[in-house]
């Protein structure tokens, strides 16, 4: 075997033989630059890792369309059981700026993207229409509102409200600058984004939470100084 593999080989194996016990679910981007398992420096086994145009959560819809997203809730919490939900958003998201750009193309209500953008179409609309804000500000703050939303719609899933309330699974925010590497986590009760606190190594916990500490991933992200939120 070549490549990555074969330095992980032995781990496979074991997941192979044990099956996975994740204990973070990512909901990411599909986005090239912001794989979560590059960006948590995570190993085979560590993130159950669902993927989509613009990490969007759709709200709990049982009805009888495709829904890949639901259906990968619904395996990661009910299944795997999984303690911590990381909706993960990104710098210069693509999927956003088509949101926020009503010229932009693909984005009628008749293709896939645009439907699957219109999850956030009222803050869209609102956030599009604002002439304070440059176009850059439009973004990143549209980044974080949709943010926002996919959290508010994962507790629109009855298992998995039942479970936080219960504390047996906590519901995160994050935002990777893809600029500077920089992982923002949002503060779980303002919803603020703060930048990681000097030398506090994201990445460097992760490699631990690979290792099988147990508390990984998703543990260390509301832990950021609340007075670092100024910035871009
Ligand atoms: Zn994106």
């Amino acid at each position: 075997m070549l490549g990555r593999y074969s330095g992980e080989a032995e781990r496979y194996r074991q997941l192979a033989r044990e099956g996975q016990t994740p204990e973070t679910m990512v909901i990411a981007c599909c986005d090239s630059r912001a794989a979560p398992e590059t960006i948590f420096d995570a190993a085979p086994g560590d993130l159950f890792v669902v993927r989509n145009v613009a990490n969007l959560v759709p709200p709990y819809t049982p009805n009888a369309d495709f829904h890949g997203t639901s259906a990968a809730l619904e395996f990661g919490v009910q299944a795997l059981k999984v303690r911590h939900i990381i909706v993960m958003g990104h710098g210069r998201c693509g999927g956003i700026k088509a949101a926020l750009d009503p010229e932009m193309q693909p984005l009628s209500e008749s293709d896939f993207i645009g439907k699957w953008m219109s999850l956030v179409r009222e803050s869209a609309e609102t956030i599009g229409a604002n002439d304070l804000l440059t176009a850059a500000e439009r973004q990143r703050l549209m980044e974080r509102v949709s943010i926002r939303a996919s959290l508010a719609n994962l507790r629109t899933f009855p298992y998995i409200a039942k479970n936080e309330a219960e504390g047996r699974l906590t519901l995160h925010g994050a935002w990777f600058d893809i600029s500077t590497g920089e992982l923002w986590a949002m503060d779980q009760d303002t919803g603020d984004f703060h930048r990681p606190f000097e030398g506090h190594d994201f990445a460097a916990e992760a490699g631990q939470g690979a290792a099988g500490t147990g508390e990984t991933l998703a543990g260390m992200l509301p832990a950021t100084k609340p007075e670092d939120a100024s910035g871009p």
